[in-house]
């Protein structure tokens, strides 16, 4: 009787790294840009995407373009295209809006606030002098200066640059 290979990581990858049809991470593939979806940059290796829910002007999830959950679950290509995207939304907010610092940070698991735990993303939130208390006060009621779609026609420029560039 002919042996079975049963252990198959290539396999477990290929599963871990399907698309998921509800993923925000993951739209369907059409013509950008995709202001509806708030989608400012996607290419074959990373998405940026503005959060519908942001905690301050700016917010933006950025992902890698394969759905997998974890940190660990990338290869260093992958850490390097989406650290390297993270840099290119740093540069960008920071020209556009001016802000006087950042959060950047991975939210892993629901239990840790990852509103989508299935697909990995980091978020970057600009902060401005006086925002902390103004949004510990407030807490669930965010409040937006901004609007999300001008916020958006904004920043979609510098990354249709990049697209260019890229
Ligand atoms: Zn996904």
């Amino acid at each position: 009787m002919e042996r079975k290979v049963l252990w198959a990581p290539w396999r477990a990858e290929y599963v871990g790294g399907k698309k998921e049809p509800g993923c925000i991470f993951c739209p369907p593939p059409g013509a950008l840009p995709d202001e509806e979806r708030l989608i400012l940059y996607r290419d074959e290796k990373v998405l940026v995407l503005m959060n519908k829910f942001p905690y301050n002007t700016g917010h933006l999830l950025v992902s890698p373009a394969r759905h997998v959950p974890d940190l660990t679950d990338l290869s260093r290509q992958e850490l390097a295209d989406l650290m390297e995207m993270a840099q290119h939304c740093l540069r960008i907010l920071r020209e556009v809006l001016k802000p006087d610092g950042f959060n950047v940070g991975f939210n892993l698991g629901r239990v840790a606030g990852a509103g989508y735990p299935d697909h990995l993303h980091l978020q970057i939130v600009p902060r401005w002098e006086g925002d902390a208390n103004f949004m510990a006060v407030l807490a669930d009621i965010r409040v937006i200066p901004e609007h999300l779609v001008a916020t958006y026609r904004k920043l979609y420029p510098y990354f249709e640059r990049l697209r260019g560039a890229g």
